[in-house]
């Protein structure tokens, strides 16, 4: 199963783009970055679209994707995501106001964009990839996905402060490759991730206590001021294990 990630960080500046992951060349989670890392060639190939939450760093290229692949792309695109989150991207940026209404547009019965509900903990397959959505702790509703293909399992969390489920999923799933976790903020804003449901080195260190197997734990979602001191307190945790995931790398997850 291959993984590239498009974007790795929870802002934008020159070198840092948003959430943004590639599955297999055709599928995105999150669309923060879809327009900024691939060529249009590239863009045209996605036809699937799972989102995490609606929070723009999340969705901010959506609108520009969808005007890029329209009409190239071969029978328009599905977006899957929960019940609130399509009622927020329908209200906040698909409205006619911010952006147009790609639901219904051409017409209705060929939109550019088809909206599919995902449930809590029910699995997707796409593409012979599972996705099974694990509901985290953000401000808005949030969901991680457990991504399964190729005989490899990888639990992807973007948002969220400490949680539960989560870790329950990871420590109950025997071919887990890879964690990818959310380190938004350094140590010196932990008020600013307590009340926006976001991770510290500090917090990161109490949540990764409740992992009880050895694998890859992959930091990303950092924002773009606290890079470095990101970086140089999660090195003086010496957390055995722990990397930053790598924007632009592909990574590739099999069966052991
Ligand atoms: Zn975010
Ligand atoms: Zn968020």
């Amino acid at each position: 199963m291959e993984i590239e990630v498009l974007g790795s960080y929870g802002g934008e500046s020159l070198e840092c783009r948003m959430t943004c992951l590639l599955v297999g060349g055709r599928i995105a989670l999150d669309a923060g970055s879809l327009t900024q890392a691939l060529p249009i060639a590239r863009q045209v190939e996605v036809h699937s679209i799972l989102l995490t939450h609606s929070h723009m760093d999340h969705t901010s290229s959506l609108p520009f994707f969808i005007e890029n692949v329209y009409g190239l792309s071969s029978g328009g695109i599905d977006l899957y995501a929960s019940a609130a989150t399509i009622y927020a991207i329908r209200k906040y940026l698909f409205n006619n106001a911010t952006w147009p209404d790609f639901t219904r547009l051409p017409n209705h019965l060929l939109p550019a964009i088809r909206f599919h509900e995902l449930e809590a903990e029910v699995p997707l397959e796409i593409d012979g990839v599972r996705f099974t959505p694990i509901p985290v702790d953000h401000l808005v509703p949030t969901l991680g996905f457990l991504i399964e293909g190729d005989g490899a399992a990888v639990l992807w969390s973007s948002d969220t402060g400490p949680t539960e489920r989560l870790w329950e999923v990871a420590n109950r799933t025997p071919n887990l490759r890879a964690v990818c976790l959310d380190t938004s903020f350094d140590n010196a804003l932990q008020q600013v991730a307590d009340v926006s449901l976001h991770l510290t080195p500090r917090t990161l260190e109490r949540e990764l206590e409740k992992l009880r197997v050895e694998v890859p734990v992959l930091l990303h979602h950092l924002k773009p001021p606290c890079v470095e001191r990101i970086h140089q307190e999660v090195g003086a945790l010496g957390l055995p294990g722990v990397e930053f995931l790598e924007q632009g790398r592909r990574y590739r997850f099999d069966r052991a």
